[in-house]
């Protein structure tokens, strides 16, 4: 049995980065602003690549996001975290405590699609209304849940409470959701054995210690999901929750690697970094040394501006790479 660390005595951070490409804008400003605002609290900031998606993650990627942290003098507290190498703790979670929570699920893509063809054509009386019912589709049928398969030879899904889980967050504000009603039962292993992201992460964050987590808006959607599996689990739960604004470029569109954000180049990086704590409306800081500037930002972080947003626009004047 695994024993989470004990309660921290001091607020720990991370930053989580998935090696499927190089950091872009959108990414660095989550780095910062998780480094800043926990070294703003003087604690602990932990890298941790979460790789277990072996077919998207690649090992080139992980090396150039270390090396540009480095030049942004972003330095981490401790050795770096590989969840690639962390499989069999993840799995001793999945027999152990998890155990109950879990099922083996033979549902594919498609059988599912056919599912809910069928039932949005059984229930609504047209096919355009059928049409709009699928759109909306979202959750498992848990079709699986009482079948009682093999869990080692087929994926597996964790059962998620149907109930409403509220947390606070320090920059969206109280939420309220139902895991089971937005995101029905997650598959946490897939059949051929690779962990799922929910899974390894919400493992990891406990196991860890960490007590401040600020990652992007686009991950809020899982975050009772996430509680709930931390709590099954029997680990500490997370203290403080950050939800941060989804950078978008001057179209609106949120830089992602989906849509080929550029990825950012540290040959100036205190100007990458003024321009990042620009974005994030931050005080301005002098232009200097990396590591002397982020020690100002440090001394000046403020979540105010940030509070309520959902998105940052790259203003039109911003040329990444002059
Ligand atoms: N690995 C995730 C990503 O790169 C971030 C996960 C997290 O911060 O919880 O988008």
């Amino acid at each position: 049995m695994l024993i989470p660390s004990q309660p921290p005595s001091r607020p720990i951070g991370r930053f989580a980065p998935s090696p499927t490409g190089e950091l872009h804008l959108g990414s660095l400003t989550t780095a910062l602003a998780s480094y800043c605002h926990i070294k703003s609290l003087n604690g602990d900031w932990l890298l941790r690549i979460e790789d277990t998606d072996t077919e998207r993650c690649d090992q080139q990627f992980s090396e150039q996001i270390l090396i540009d942290l480095e030049a942004l003098s972003l330095h981490w507290d401790g050795d770096v975290v590989y969840q690639s190498e962390r499989i069999d703790i993840y799995n001793d979670y999945l027999s152990s405590t998890l155990l109950p929570l879990t099922y083996g699920c033979q549902c594919s893509r498609k059988s599912l699609e056919q599912y809910w063809e069928r039932k949005a054509i059984v229930e609504t009386s047209n096919l355009q209304n059928a049409n709009q019912k699928l759109l909306n589709r979202q959750r498992y049928p848990r079709c699986c849940v009482d079948a009682s398969l093999n869990k080692d030879q087929h994926k597996l899904r964790i059962q998620l409470p149907d109930y409403s889980i509220g947390f606070r967050d320090g920059i969206q504000g109280l939420q309220w959701d139902n895991p089971q009603q937005t995101l029905g039962d997650m598959v946490v292993r897939r059949q051929d054995g690779m962990i799922n992201y929910i899974l390894a992460a919400s493992l990891d964050d406990g196991l860890q210690g960490v007590t401040h987590i600020m990652r992007g808006l686009d991950i809020l959607p899982m975050t009772t999901a996430q509680i709930s599996i931390m709590q099954a689990a029997r680990l500490p739960a997370i203290e403080q929750w950050y939800h941060l604004p989804l950078i978008c470029n001057p179209n609106g569109q949120k830089l992602s690697k989906q849509n080929l954000a550029q990825p950012i180049d540290t040959r100036d990086p205190s100007k990458l970094i003024a321009h990042a704590l620009q974005l994030l409306q931050q005080p301005l800081v002098d232009m200097d040394t990396p590591a002397r500037m982020l020690e100002q930002a440090v001394a000046q972080w403020d979540n105010t501006p940030l509070q309520g947003k959902t998105s940052l626009n790259i203003p039109n004047s911003y040329i990444p790479n002059p």
